[in-house]
């Protein structure tokens, strides 16, 4: 449609998902909603297609595309399935925007396609970038692509550096909540159970990151998406907790000076800026209040108990296929825990016996990345079933 912004929102059913969703609405006249997918929830994704009338949804299951066919043929909206299906929707010529807010390795993919057609990317899916973040953002150099930060925290690094783009970024500092067991000792975290975990103390989101969160695996994986979106080496990037979650992140340029970006935790204003930049658009989102806040505080983050923190950073040192293992890893211990057949200090075991295992591969191409992805599920698996 003329002037609107067409968007894909890869994973609508999800946290993310739905929240972008309620952020297109808003804003009828600036965004054209083309295209919404989901996994399995057939059911949510109906309803959404029903409210929001987007031209395509693509449900990845494909045995359940004659419920989903069946229920939105008579609103002419046209329903694909197949997981193959996901990634080729982001081709279509009226999407201008992907969002990427399915969840895990299967982000990979549907990512690179949409690169490849020139989309520009709203990226929430951070393991995309953990698994293969040399390849996606080369690839996404060479196209012109612009991948738009929605995680909170590299969104809060990409706001700090508007109008700074000659100037080196010196340092940055990833902010973390601490998550649920923030201060428990290693005695403590052996009995922790996953609704325990579940809880997240500032951010709602989806089973798989909040569990990340409470392990740090997220922080670890956030240190990754940002050498990747920032191009930085890792020494110039460090973590620091701050539990109220009010400011997001912090950029230190070389002349000493840091800019940080604050705000109440409400993901809709990461991705509707992803999806806005570089303006910004009136908001009724509640403001935060400083008196509500006497004290923001800090801590060093502590990696002796959260060892998932410190692979992360032995990961990106490592460099070639090792995070994509760790990634991998923690896909197949994270679902164990939600089964209740692991413990949560099992999680951090296993993404470490994982990554010492696998075969080493210093330059991966694509096929290297799908192989080590699929090694390190094996791998994972074997540990979780011993
Ligand atoms: P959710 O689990 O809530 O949602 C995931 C979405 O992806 C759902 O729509 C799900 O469909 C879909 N999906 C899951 N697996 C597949 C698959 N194999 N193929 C296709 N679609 C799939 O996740 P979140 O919204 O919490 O997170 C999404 C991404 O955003 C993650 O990468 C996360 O790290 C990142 N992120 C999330 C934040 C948050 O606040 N939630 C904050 C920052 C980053 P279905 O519903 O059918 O299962």
């Amino acid at each position: 449609m003329e002037g609107k912004k067409g968007i894909a929102i890869l994973g609508s059913t999800g946290s993310i998902g739905t929240q972008a969703l309620e952020v297109i609405r808003a804003y009828p006249d600036k965004f054209d909603l083309q295209v919404i997918t989901a996994n399995k929830n057939a059911d949510l994704l109906i309803k959404q297609a029903i409210k929001h009338k987007p031209n395509r949804v693509v449900i990845a299951d494909d045995s359940l595309y004659s419920k989903v066919n069946d229920a939105l043929w008579e609103h002419d909206i046209n329903v694909f399935a197949g997981v193959n299906s996901v990634a080729q929707i982001t081709e279509t010529s009226e999407v201008d925007v992907v969002l990427t807010a399915l969840v895990g390795y299967a982000g990979l993919n549907p990512t690179l396609t949409a690169i490849r057609a020139g989309k520009q990317i709203a990226l929430a899916n951070k393991e995309t970038l953990v698994v293969a973040g040399d390849i996606v953002t080369q690839e996404a150099r060479e196209k012109g692509v612009n991948l738009y930060p929605v995680d909170s925290e590299h969104a809060a690094i990409f706001q700090c550096l508007v109008g700074e783009f000659q100037n080196p970024i010196e340092k940055i500092y990833l902010t973390a909540s601490g998550g649920p067991f923030r201060g428990f000792s290693i005695g403590q975290l052996a009995k922790v159970r996953k609704e325990q975990a579940l809880k997240h103390p500032n951010w709602d989101m989806g089973a798989k990151i909040t569990i990340d969160s409470a392990t740090m695996m997220n922080k670890g994986f956030e240190v990754i998406e940002a050498k990747w979106l920032f191009n930085l080496k890792p020494e110039q990037i460090d973590v620091i907790v701050h539990p109220q979650s009010i400011i997001h992140s912090l950029v230190q340029f070389e002349d000493g000076s840091m800019k940080a970006q604050m705000g109440l935790p409400d993901m809709k204003l990461p991705i509707q800026y992803a999806l806005t930049y570089p303006d910004r658009y009136k908001t009724d989102f509640e403001r935060f209040n400083f008196i509500d806040y006497p004290e923001l505080t800090f801590e060093q983050p502590d990696r002796e108990t959260f060892t998932n923190l410190n692979l992360a950073f032995t990961a990106m040192e490592m460099g070639g296929n090792a995070a994509c293992a760790l990634n991998a890893a923690n896909e197949i211990a994270v679902a164990a825990f939600l089964k209740d057949e692991i413990s949560f200090l099992d999680i951090a075991r296993i993404n470490e016996e994982t990554m010492n295992s696998i075969s080493k591969i210093a330059k991966p191409n694509y096929e290297d990345y799908v192989s080590s992805d699929a090694e390190a599920r094996r791998i994972a698996k074997d540990i979780v079933n011993k």
